[in-house]
């Protein structure tokens, strides 16, 4: 038997590994993109807001009495994920960057919507509130990524049509 306070804090850690995750791959995505402003500046946006809510989800342990330091096992398997998205250097990694990006964005949204319930079953309110201030974040970077995959497509194929380095 396991206290619901004890998977808050389990999950907790989860989301924590997840947005050490989401930095690795928005960085090597940053990094590597030249011919993309517009979709590296929202990569960089969103990896400012990334690392507001790694203090943001820290804080939550702390309170909870957890460290940050322990990896679980959504830890290790989300690396083998964020690591592929963020070191694809195929032709059009490009898009595929950008369609690994909106999977990763929505396992955080359902992630965040699986924290705020098991938060509020456990009068957490913290946490609950903690929680709601992220995921608007990641529900608006899924947003912009599904508004942009068909312009950031039909540019990759105009470059790559025209001879032009398209994939990054
Ligand atoms: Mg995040
Ligand atoms: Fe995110």
């Amino acid at each position: 038997m396991t206290e619901p306070k004890e998977h808050v804090l389990d999950w907790l850690r989860d989301a924590h590994a997840m947005e050490q995750q989401a930095e690795q791959m928005l960085k090597a995505q940053s990094g590597r993109l030249k011919h993309y402003p517009q979709l590296k500046a929202r990569i960089d946006q969103h990896l400012e807001g990334t690392l507001g809510q790694q203090k943001i989800v820290a804080e939550c342990i702390e309170r909870l009495g957890g460290s940050t330091s322990t990896v679980k096992d959504l830890g290790g398997k989300l690396m083998a994920f964020a690591h592929a998205a963020g070191g694809m250097t195929m032709t059009d990694e490009v898009v595929k960057g950008a369609i690994m990006s909106y999977v990763f964005e929505n396992l955080e949204i359902a992630s965040y919507t699986a924290l705020i319930a098991a938060a509020k079953r456990c009068g957490d309110l913290e946490t609950k509130a903690a929680c709601e201030r992220i995921l608007p974040q990641e529900q608006a970077m899924a947003q912009w990524l599904l508004e942009h995959i068909p312009s950031i497509s039909t540019e990759y194929l105009q470059r790559s049509a025209s001879g032009q380095e398209a994939k990054k």
